[in-house]
């Protein structure tokens, strides 16, 4: 097991990885910049080191800075959290050169899995469903036409690097399709310094549905189910929900083996989440995340597992703490994501808060750094807190969702927790009847 971990973190993530460092007896380092000395996880940290000033680039960014606060430390161990360098293959590569364990997947996975279109291809021979599309970044805007023309429109153009849903354009004809593919190609050369892009069939209405899995390394890989997140505003996550209101048991345990078998087959060392869009039955590789998600924590309220635990322990050479047959999914739960923004515009809203206090009592877990009397600098993102809630079933989930949203309190700042007042009462929302557009489309008619 390792000695000391170090955090390449801020925030509800930094608290969480150093609350499972924490329990599994390990000492804790935290790196921070000049705008985080007053964070919570740099008070409960055992050490920290300040890396630099505010700007990302120059802190949690730097990885020169980081290799030297373990080199100073000792620390034998790096968790990324997410964000930052959690997918930063080159990250890997240096600390594994420095004898230093990254706690993630090899820099070679996080690689195959960065380039959209070498994932999807990877996914295609491991077994993995994908969406119908070109094999390929497509160059000529012919042979677009002729595979758009094959898999039928609307298709959508996305970037090869993309990210963070740029760079993706739809053409619902042949007519529409060349100024698709030259504004996908400008947007995708500059966001990402690269233009290729691949084409794929356009789903109307899907849900975005994504698998849990954490393979050893070593040719063994579980799955922990899976978590709807389409309820997003341009593509970004807001509410997440484990299990799926969409899928039965059958289905789940079909996609949850497939996922579970290609990383073992893959020889995937860590978590991992495969992202789907699901339609009509079907489900859609987008793509793959070789890291810890923000909403990670409603796969544990359903599981019981500690999925930080598990990435310790596989890092260190431990293996997985469980079978898949030993892993049982009870109940339902959901997650908040709690953005110091406008409910409404989502500008953010940046500074201090005045009161802060958090709902309590049976299935009931708030991440959070977040306290009275503290300031949030302007320069991160805008995430505040995660409000997760369990129930033995969805109804009984979304009754103590709302009975603890009604106890939350953030004063000072302006917080998307209006909203989610909002939605809680909704009866699409009740019902568990939306796809990936329903947030945007509600938005759009409530304001
Ligand atoms: P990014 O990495 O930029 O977030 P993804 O491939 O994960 O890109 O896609 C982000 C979002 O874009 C999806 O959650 C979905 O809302 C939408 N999307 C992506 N591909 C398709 C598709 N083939 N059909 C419909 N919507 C899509």
């Amino acid at each position: 097991m390792f000695h000391k971990i170090l955090i390449a973190n801020r925030g509800e993530i930094a608290l969480r990885v150093l609350r499972a460092a924490k329990e599994l007896g390990i000492r804790t380092v935290v790196v921070h910049s000049t705008a985080d000395v007053d964070a919570m996880h740099v008070r409960l940290a055992d050490e920290s080191v300040c890396i630099g000033p505010p700007p990302s680039r120059d802190s949690y960014l730097n990885i020169h800075q980081i290799v030297a606060a373990c080199e100073i430390t000792g620390a034998d161990a790096v968790h990324p959290g997410y964000g930052f360098l959690s997918e930063n293959a080159r990250f890997a590569d240096i600390l594994a050169a420095h004898k230093i364990t990254f706690i993630g997947p090899s820099g070679d996975h996080i690689r195959i899995m960065g380039d959209k279109i070498e994932a999807k291809r990877t996914a295609r021979r491991l077994g993995i469903p994908v969406v119908p599309g070109s094999d390929g970044a497509v160059t000529e805007d012919r042979e677009a036409a002729r595979i758009a023309a094959e898999i039928g429109f609307p298709v959508i153009i996305k970037a090869s690097a993309g990210g963070g849903g740029r760079g993706m354009k739809v053409a619902r004809s042949a007519e529409d399709l060349p100024i698709a593919l030259a504004t996908a190609r400008s947007e995708a050369g500059a966001a990402f310094g690269d233009d290729a892009v691949y084409i794929e069939k356009f789903l109307e209405k899907p849900r975005h549905i994504e698998v849990q899995i954490v393979g050893d390394g070593a040719g063994k890989a579980v799955h922990l189910g899976e978590r709807d997140c389409s309820l997003q505003r341009r593509h970004q996550k807001v509410w997440e929900e484990a299990n799926s209101p969409a899928l039965n048991t059958d289905e789940r345990a079909r996609i949850g083996g497939i996922c579970a078998q290609a990383i073992a087959d893959l020889g995937y060392s860590g978590a991992g989440t495969i992202e789907f869009l699901y339609e009509n039955g079907e489900f859609y590789f987008i793509e793959m995340n070789t890291r810890l998600q923000v909403e990670h924590p409603v796969t544990e309220a359903i599981t019981g597992i500690d999925l930080v635990h598990e990435q310790i322990r596989v890092a260190s050479g431990g293996g997985l703490s469980v079978r898949q047959d030993e892993i049982k999914f009870s109940g339902h739960a959901i997650e908040c994501r709690i953005n110091a923004e406008d409910p409404r515009t989502f500008t953010p809203s940046p500074g201090t808060i005045t009161h802060f206090h958090t709902p309590g009592g049976l299935g009931i877990r708030v991440d959070s750094g977040a306290y009275s009397g503290y300031r949030i600098p302007p320069y991160y993102d805008s995430l505040i807190g995660k409000l997760i809630v369990h129930g033995r079933n969805r109804v009984e989930c979304m009754m103590r969702l709302r009975r603890a949203l009604d106890e939350f309190v953030v004063d000072g700042v302006k917080t998307t927790l209006p909203l989610f007042r909002d939605l809680v009462g909704n009866p699409d929302i009740a019902n568990g009847d939306y796809d990936i557009h329903w947030l945007e489309k509600y938005l759009a008619e409530t304001a």
